[in-house]
């Protein structure tokens, strides 16, 4: 007891880091950094300046050059020059320059954390012990990839030319989780860091030179958002991985629509901290100051909204108010202190005006200190007392402060973790791993930490799903972001003839109706369209969707979410089930396709074939798409789990309406989805007669939905529904432009291509793990073990 008084009684001395290195470096550049374009360090005397602070005291580190248009320009050139030689480099002669990268930044890395230190404000502990070690472990973890490329990603290739923008709240860390990889899959890169933290960019463009990159490989270019903006949306960029806000990554999906540009974002969060009655309390109060105080809580991934169980909530805030009474806040180059400043003025004022405004509609503050603007520190903060619709229970802070929920029961725990637009992590706490474990499926996120938070590593996925937008970073699944499928080529063998209308058939009148929710459904419009044989006589009439029957699908399809939860050995039953109903009618299709389609008896029957194999596949594959074990230096397990991504629309392709509708169903509902199709508009009545086979095979209602209409009209009614998850299309440049300008609404995962990108009928091309890969958004959950 003594002892422990006094302990409390001693007192911190200032143990200040030496900035000198970092000074003296500054100071033989002149204070002064312009772009990094083909190998060379580009300098204007007449650019725009912007002055790169120290913010925790208003000093100024340098003044960075902000590139021209036409710098970006050369810059793009340059990459592209670059690139097939970089590529034909191979996997070994990548990894031995990224080896020596990674060997640069670890020789350096003192320097280098008392940089990001001085730009950032950041504790000196958190960019020695945290920031620049990971980074470096992303290029060591990532030389290591490229060997591998040639093995376990031959049927890949490079993307070409990547734009990567980055904001400032890890400066060279996210540098590195986006340059690593880019470079070992053979892509080269025009890279922007943020206006406010440029400097450590600029030590790592010198590091370039020495590690053995080649002229044009990598080119860096300083700026703002305006030069952010012209980069994603340049010609000459064949991909955009942006880290940032959600407002610009919906501005970036609007700019690059129908440019033809694959697309990575990983947006803001306002991730759940959830402790049940049964965590150990002092273990989660300490893993809160990994969450929300860490890095000053300017984290995209901060567990920012800590939802507790109502029995426990009083002792947690308790014990939070006095951990908080202890955290220190000072200098950020002092070794001894918990949180340093904010990135910079207009960050404090930002956060302030938040929390200021936010409660206004209620809500009780604890801060254990005055707030400081000088040195921009802003303190610790919970807040309690308000509701999951509360303005600071739903808006990202970006700063130190804590909002705090009570649940009674699981399920409101899930609803509460969920109730977001946002969805890019959370962190469960109990001692009970059956409770962890049947938590952490059904939160919606990209990574969830079980008692633990904010652990990363470059061998496991990071990403987030709804607004934290798209794509992975980190692990195997991070790298398919920088590759694309080799040898797609359309088949020449299939021509659409041109039909012009004859006779009437002779045959009975048939109304092909929608297929909605397990029913067989009139269209809401009342309107059906013609549709016709190869010959030019009519063949059939088919319902025309609107938004009414869009909608109506997608409800028969969220009634349907069980199937996401079903068993992989339950799912593949029904999907063999399809094949063997389908394989029985054999006569019967191949007829319908010649009729229909025009082609020969052979070619019917080998359209036919493929699709009852595809099924097959897909049955096969339903429990054997399962995921991996990351192997992150830490006593526990990472798993990556491929999830579904829920409601999936499928706009089909025109061509071989029977397979390429099964093409695109079967992976679909394989990994647990439930889709709306919207099929061929030539040639809707193929799919509406699959619908015999469906009601025949047990899926259960609403897990397929077929919805005949005009593809342009429907697909702008998807992109536009926020229930929609996820789009899968094959359509024209004016449609694909279309909806992934309207899909930046919600951020809708969007997997699209122009019409005939693919033969169909190869099964390389047309079955490939790219589909289940599509059907499904890996969630990393990490579990730690032992003592
Ligand atoms: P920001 O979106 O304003 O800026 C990020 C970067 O984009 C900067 O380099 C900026 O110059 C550039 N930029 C700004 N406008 C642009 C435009 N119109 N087009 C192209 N580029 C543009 O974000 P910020 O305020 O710098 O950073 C904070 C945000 O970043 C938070 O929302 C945070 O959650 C998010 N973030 C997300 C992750 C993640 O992995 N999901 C990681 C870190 C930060």
């Amino acid at each position: 007891m003594t002892l422990l008084k006094s302990y409390e009684n001693l007192d911190y001395s200032e143990a200040l880091e030496s900035s000198k290195e970092a000074h003296e470096w500054l100071e033989i550049n002149d204070r002064r950094f312009g772009q990094l374009i083909n190998g060379k360090f580009i300098s204007n005397k007449d650019s725009k300046l912007i002055a790169s602070l120290n913010p925790s005291n208003g000093d100024l580190l340098a003044n960075i050059e902000i590139a021209s248009s036409s710098q970006l320009d050369l810059a793009v050139e340059a990459a592209r020059k670059a690139q097939p030689s970089w590529e034909l480099l191979g996997g070994h002669g990548r990894a031995k320059i990224l080896y020596a990268l990674a060997r640069l930044m670890q020789k350096h890395s003192r320097l280098i954390s008392v940089l990001e230190t001085l730009d950032n404000g950041k504790p000196i502990r958190e960019s020695r012990d945290i920031d620049i070690p990971l980074a470096i472990r992303h290029f060591y973890h990532h030389a290591g990839w490229a060997q591998l490329q040639g093995k376990d990603f031959s049927s890949y290739q490079s993307i070409g030319v990547v734009a990567q923008i980055v904001p400032w709240n890890f400066p060279l860390l996210m540098l590195s989780w986006k340059i690593a990889p880019a470079l070992a899959m053979g892509n080269t890169i025009v890279f922007k860091a943020a206006e406010q933290t440029p400097i450590t960019a600029m030590f790592f463009a010198h590091l370039c030179e020495q590690a053995g990159i080649p002229p044009g490989v990598v080119n860096m270019i300083n700026g703002d958002g305006n030069i952010g903006a012209e980069l994603a949306a340049h010609k000459g960029v064949d991909k955009v991985a942006f880290t940032g806000s959600t407002a610009v990554g919906q501005s970036i999906r609007k700019s690059t629509a129908g440019q033809g540009k694959k697309l990575t974002l990983e947006l803001g969060g306002k991730s759940a901290f959830i402790v049940f009655e049964d965590a150990d309390l002092d273990a989660a109060v300490e893993g809160l100051v990994d969450s929300i105080w860490f890095n000053q809580g300017e984290v995209c991934c901060a567990g920012s909204r800590l939802l507790v169980q109502a029995e426990v909530a009083e002792d947690l805030h308790l014990r939070i108010k006095q951990r908080i009474k202890q955290l220190r806040l000072g200098s950020p180059l002092n070794k001894s202190i918990d949180l340093g400043s904010l990135v910079s003025k207009t960050q404090f004022n930002r956060v302030n005006k938040m929390v200021k405004d936010g409660l206004k509609h209620g809500g009780e503050i604890y801060q254990a200190c005055d707030i400081q603007s000088e040195g921009n520190l802003y303190p610790p903060t919970l807040i309690t007392d308000i509701d999951s619709s509360h303005p600071l229970a739903q808006e990202e802070i970006f700063g130190p402060v804590l909002v705090s929920m009570t649940f009674r029961t699981q399920s409101e725990a899930v609803e509460l973790a969920n109730n977001s637009r946002y969805g890019l992590a959370a962190s469960i706490w109990s001692e009970n791993i059956n409770r962890t474990m049947d938590v952490a499926p059904k939160i919606k996120a990209g990574v969830v930490w079980i008692n633990c938070h904010n652990q990363f590593d470059a061998s496991c996925g990071f990403g987030g799903v709804k607004e934290s937008g798209f794509g992975r970073e980190g692990g195997k699944e991070g790298l398919y972001e920088y590759l694309k499928p080799k040898g797609l080529k359309p088949s020449s063998k299939i021509t659409l003839s041109k039909i012009t209308e004859t006779a009437k058939n002779d045959a009975i009148d048939r109304t092909l109706k929608l297929y909605i929710g397990g029913k067989q459904v009139r269209p809401d419009g009342g309107h059906s369209i013609a549709t016709f044989n190869a010959d030019g006589r009519h063949a059939a009439y088919v319902g025309s969707g609107n938004r009414k029957d869009i909608r109506n699908a997608v409800s028969a399809a969220s009634k349907a979410s069980s199937w996401g939860s079903q068993s992989g050995h339950g799912r593949a039953q029904i999907i063999y089930f399809l094949a063997e109903n389908l394989s029985v009618r054999e006569s019967e299709w191949i007829q319908r396709l010649v009729t229909l389609c025009g082609v020969t008896k052979k070619q019917a029957k080998a359209e036919f074939d493929e699709s009852v194999s595809r099924l097959f596949t897909y049955a096969a594959w339903a429990d054997k798409y399962d995921g991996a074990v990351h192997n992150a230096p830490y006593r526990g397990i990472t798993m990556a789990l491929p999830e579904p991504i829920g409601i999936l629309a499928q706009i089909a392709p025109e061509e071989l309406p029977l397979l390429t509708s099964i093409s695109l169903i079967a992976p679909a509902i394989a990994m647990g989805n439930r889709v709306v199709l919207v099929p061929s508009e030539r040639f809707a009545s193929v799919a509406l007669e699959l619908v015999q086979i469906i009601e025949t095979s047990d899926v259960p209602a609403g897990v397929i939905n077929i919805v005949s209409g005009n593809k342009r009209e429907l697909a702008e009614q998807i992109a536009g529904h926020a229930e929609i998850d996820g789009t899968w299309c094959w359509a024209d440049k004016e449609t694909i432009a279309s909806i992934e300008s309207i899909s930046a609404i919600d951020l809708k995962r969007l997997w699209v291509h122009e019409d005939s990108d693919r033969d169909w009928l190869d099964p390389a091309q047309g079955e490939s793990l790219e589909f289940l890969r599509n059907a499904t958004e890996v969630k990393n959950i990490w579990t730690p073990y032992g003592d």
